[in-house]
């Protein structure tokens, strides 16, 4: 094949009048009317002087429009690179110094600000708002809608993906056109997506979880998308009826749960809830299956492997596990030390193997030799164990053990218990500096709604369950966590905040 990404996911929908995207005004989109928006932008790309290999950087709101620059951007052989609509001004320099992007795709709203940074860092400017409008698409008007595809190998680099910058600054994680191809074809095999799947998208397409998990899954499926631009709630209740399948992060359950017109009768004719990106509660499992009778199917991945594991299909889906290692992958456990594989059931580090594993960090060869080994094994920075079953857990990440008087402590084991106390919501456990252990436990509590959570009871209960070494040396109130677009608790910000509690 010439292009084997855009062949496989877009070039074998031309001429369908098939529903692509259902929009949220009602109106909807074919495959073929998709397709010809694309290489009509395709061509802006390519007249403005954009060459195989070069990247686009995107900082734009979620749109039909959007979605299909990632479209051009592949069969035009150009590298897409999404940023977080969040980004300020200067994380956005970091990002485009960093790729060395041609060109800058904004926001007209943030053109002029953006300007001198884009000019400074030797790209262009172009624009792209949420109603389609700007210049992109002023200039896309008048193009052919069809376009000579680009030829492309399948190590070819289709994307640059930036980390969500949970532990750190984020790495542009170098994907190719196999390892986002591989991965599609394996989830739609895994999950039975078909032609006939509808999918409720209301997930950010700047994350590996909305562009690449759901669309690429649901373009080799052939099946359609309900495109919502982000998670609102009427409008989720509102188009669950028409839908087959969702994709969430676990703040989207929690929030449908919260809900009373979320019960069994709004998601009868669902086949599948799927959440990652970060832990699933076991205890939100549990009461959406008491509410819906579905069993969410939770599946663990990242911005440089795509996904790696998943609970299965038909099997059971496992309450605080990720499920097994997907057909194609390979994982193991192993000693952050030594790197030697540990016997079945330990924690340890999870590395991961297969046609998923990014090529490696841009321009960054130090941090790419650090986590990808010569064989092929990526260390993901998470921490699990796999029970005798084969399911695989995570305990945690890496950089967020905690390690007290030599004692390595496990956060999640704290949080477990400290969220099944009286009055509490949610909680975060993070280590800070002591003098005397090194480092030392701090729980920080967030209160059910109205709750006044008794700390000293908690404390001697906490006292009551744990070994000694794991006793939090202080419980913190804080009426929410801190967490980043994708849900993600951020315990670098709680430990910046709480650093200096003992010296
Ligand atoms: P950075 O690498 O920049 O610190 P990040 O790791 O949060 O940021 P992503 O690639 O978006 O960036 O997230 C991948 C991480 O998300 C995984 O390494 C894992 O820690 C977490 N994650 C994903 N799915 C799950 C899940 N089902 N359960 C628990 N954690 C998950
Ligand atoms: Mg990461």
């Amino acid at each position: 094949m010439a292009n084997p990404l855009y062949d496989t996911l877009f070039g074998r929908h031309a001429g369908k009048s098939t529903v692509f995207l259902h929009l949220p005004d009602g109106a909807t989109l074919t495959h073929d009317a998709f397709l010809r928006l694309a290489a009509r932008i395709a061509h802006v790309l390519t007249d403005l002087g954009l060459k195989p290999g070069d990247r686009l950087a995107a900082q734009i709101e979620k749109s039909p429009e959007a979605l299909a620059v990632y479209a051009a951007c592949v069969q035009a052989g150009v590298v897409f690179l999404p940023l977080n609509t969040g980004y300020m001004g200067e994380e956005i320099r970091y990002f485009v110094e960093n790729s060395g992007a041609k060109l800058l795709l904004c926001d007209a709203t943030k053109a002029e600000a953006l300007s001198p940074l884009a000019k400074d860092c030797g790209a262009l400017i172009e624009t792209l708002n949420g109603d389609g409008t700007g210049t992109l698409m002023e200039a896309a008007k008048s193009k052919p809608d069809s376009f000579g595809t680009v030829p492309r190998t399948a190590d070819d680099l289709a994307a640059f993906l930036y980390t969500s910058g949970t532990t750190g600054r984020s790495k542009g994680a170098m994907l190719t056109q196999s390892n986002l191809l591989s991965n599609a074809q394996t989830l739609a095999d895994y999950w039975h997506f078909t032609a006939d799947d509808v999918l409720l998208h209301a997930l950010p397409i700047f994350h590996t979880h909305g562009l690449f998990v759901a669309t690429n899954t649901l373009l080799i499926a052939g099946g359609s998308m309900i495109f919502l631009p982000k998670f609102d709630l009427d409008q989720m209740i509102a188009r669950l009826p028409q839908a087959t399948t969702m994709m969430g992060v676990p703040t989207f359950y929690t929030r449908l749960l919260d809900d009373p017109r979320f019960d069994r009768d709004l998601t009868r004719h669902m086949r599948l809830f799927i959440s990652g990106s970060a832990p699933l509660l076991a205890e939100t499992h549990v009461q959406f299956e008491g509410r819906t009778g579905h069993r969410i199917l939770e599946r663990y991945g990242m911005t440089e492997t795509n996904m790696n594991t998943s609970n299965p299909y038909d099997g059971e889906r496992r309450a605080g596990t990720v499920g097994f290692p997907l057909p194609g992958v390979e994982l193991k456990i192993t000693d952050p030390a030594t790197g030697a594989t540990l016997p079945q059931g330990e924690i340890g580090q999870i590395e991961v193997r297969g046609p998923n594993v990014f090529k490696g960090y841009w321009q960054m060869p130090e941090k790419t030799a650090e986590e990808l080994r010569a064989d092929g094994f990526f260390i993901t920075g998470d921490l699990g164990q796999v029970d005798s079953d084969g399911y695989v857990s995570i305990v945690g990440r890496n950089k967020d053990l905690i390690i007290s008087g030599g004692y390595n402590i496990y956060p999640k084991e704290i949080e477990l218990l400290l969220d099944d106390q009286p009055g509490v919501l949610e909680s975060a456990v993070i280590g800070v500096p002591h003098p005397d252990f090194g480092e030392t436990v701090v729980g920080i509590l967030v209160p059910s709604p109205g709750a006044q959570p008794d700390l000293e009871a908690i404390s001697a209960q906490m006292k009551a369950s744990l070994a000694r070494f794991k006793h939090p040396r202080k419980l913190v109130i804080l009426p929410e966590l801190p967490r980043n677009t994708m849900g993600k608790v951020q315990k670098k910000a709680l430990r910046d905040q709480f650093g200096d509690l003992f010296t």
